[in-house]
């Protein structure tokens, strides 16, 4: 048995059509012609998102002693992006077709033709758009590069005056920060600790692009984690460590992972510190992931604007502060993605192509199948349905599979990656009375088959998922 990696040109194509094919992901409102930067998660995307959604919850918040988990509102009053800078300074620098009038990312044009934008300023890229003598994809000359705010406004109410705007929320950290009073009030923490969250966030990306990489409504699993001012540089290393733990057990190739510390000028408004986690993708190195020491700047910041005070008494040392902030923020659709490159795989088995996905069992979203070797032989056809309810009872990501012949089923799960296929024979009735009561199981990633008693099918699937 072959194995091979298929080459990066023809890997997003594969992935997508697959997503697309096996119900993992579809484009966002397809039978009208789709929205661009949108995309939907079909039963299988579904699985395998909470899947990655839980591993998370439960290293960053259930695990762990100082963490305490929220799920704040998407809309929040206005004020609070003022405040926290979004307002003024979440912007992307665009550059305007003069022509068309349509816009562009003035870095996506100069990293297209291999320009390395790292550290530059609005003034730098429009500088090398005129030095290189770039064109809008259409040919035509381009327009100064300006700033764009990159956060999707709409208004509250039955009004839309200036005064109703509000904003769909560009990161989940906003609200954690708005709550960090209501947590320290309920729960009396002691420092170091941390506020978790997993949400949607919305960016007006002007470029969305590479499938579920860029897009504008996204899913992100974010910690608030509070420090003393003295203790940041130690707590950094820790949430170092604890995103590396998580790249692994999500199931990426750590050799694929690369850290990046970014430029002072590269970083966001509200940063001290940020090193991005970045993922060969086969479009190229890109950030998976960002870890950033805020300071104290969003606490400082809401304290002004709200004229609440946010500060943390210390019982031990009786002194009042603003605690510093580190935050890992993780991406689930970049998560995802990487997933899914990481496990694509193809080789050849039984002398024909065969494409699997490859997945760590922990994340695949069918964990087993269960089949009846023919499913018009109803003493089969019963004694699989027990098997089915025994482990589903469980284990409740195991799927039921009678269709078509026992191959074709094969390669369906493999393609869905689903590690164990099960399978109820005439030997499992007692026509071979040795084999009584047992199973085939199948490992998707070898294609051996062994026998296995019933009895120990629950602990069996359990252990590998662990
Ligand atoms: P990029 O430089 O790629 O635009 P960013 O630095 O703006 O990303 P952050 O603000 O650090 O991203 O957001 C934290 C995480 O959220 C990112 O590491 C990424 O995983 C995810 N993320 C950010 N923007 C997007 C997007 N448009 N589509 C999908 N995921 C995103």
């Amino acid at each position: 048995m072959t194995e091979k990696k298929t080459q990066p040109e023809d890997m997003m194509e594969k992935i997508i059509s697959l997503a697309k094919r096996r119900g993992f992901v579809y484009q966002g409102s397809e039978i009208y012609g789709g929205l661009a930067g949108t995309w939907d998660y079909g039963p299988l995307g579904v699985k395998l998102k909470n899947n990655i959604t839980n591993l998370w919850w439960s290293m960053f918040v259930d695990g762990r002693e100082d963490m305490y988990g929220i799920d704040a509102a998407i809309l929040m009053n206005p004020e609070a992006w003022v405040s926290s800078g979004h307002v003024g300074g979440f912007s992307d620098p665009l550059v305007e077709d003069l022509k068309t009038k349509k816009r562009y990312r003035a870095d996506h044009l100069l990293e297209d033709i291999g320009v390395d934008c790292k550290g530059m300023k609005i003034a730098d890229l429009d500088a090398a758009i005129r030095e290189h003598k770039v064109k809008s994809p259409e040919g035509n000359e381009l327009g100064e590069v300006r700033q764009f705010n990159m956060m999707f406004s709409t208004h509250i109410g039955a009004t839309d005056d200036a005064a109703s705007v509000t904003y769909l929320r560009p990161e989940t950290a906003g609200g954690m920060f708005v709550n960090y009073k209501n947590v320290v009030d309920s729960f009396h923490p002691k420092l170091p600790f941390g506020l978790g969250q997993i949400g949607k966030a919305f960016r007006n990306e002007i470029a969305p692009r590479d499938f579920i990489f860029r897009v504008r409504e996204l899913e992100q699993m974010e910690v608030e984690y509070f420090v003393r001012p003295d203790d940041w540089e130690n707590q950094f290393e820790n949430w170092r460590k604890e995103m590396w733990k998580f790249i692994e057990a999500v199931g990426l190739d750590k050799n694929k992972v690369h850290e990046l510390e970014v430029a002072d000028a590269d970083r966001a408004h509200y940063s001290k510190r940020t090193i991005d986690f970045e993922y060969d993708y086969p479009f190229g190195r890109k950030e998976l992931y960002g870890l950033a020491y805020r300071t104290n700047f969003d606490l400082t910041s809401h304290q002004n604007g709200s004229k609440v005070n946010l500060e943390y008494f210390d019982e031990e040392t009786k002194e009042k502060f603003l605690p510093h902030v580190i935050e890992p923020s993780l991406g689930v659709g970049r998560t995802m993605l990487a997933v899914l490159l990481e496990a694509y795989t193809e080789d050849e088995m039984g002398g024909e192509v065969r494409s699997y996905l490859k997945f760590h069992p922990r994340i695949a979203p069918v964990k087993a199948a269960v089949s009846p070797l023919l499913k018009n032989k109803p003493e089969l056809v019963e004694k699989a349905r027990e098997v089915f309810a025994m482990l589903k009872s469980e284990v409740p990501q195991i799927m039921w599979d009678d269709n078509g012949n026992i191959g074709k089923r094969y390669r369906r799960q493999d393609e869905i990656g689903t590690p164990f296929c099960i399978v109820i024979d005439f030997d499992t009735l007692g026509e071979n009375p040795e084999h009584k009561d047992t199973v085939t199981v199948r490992d998707r990633d070898t294609g051996e088959q062994k026998r296995m008693p019933i009895s120990e099918l629950n602990a069996f699937v359990k252990s590998a998922i662990k």
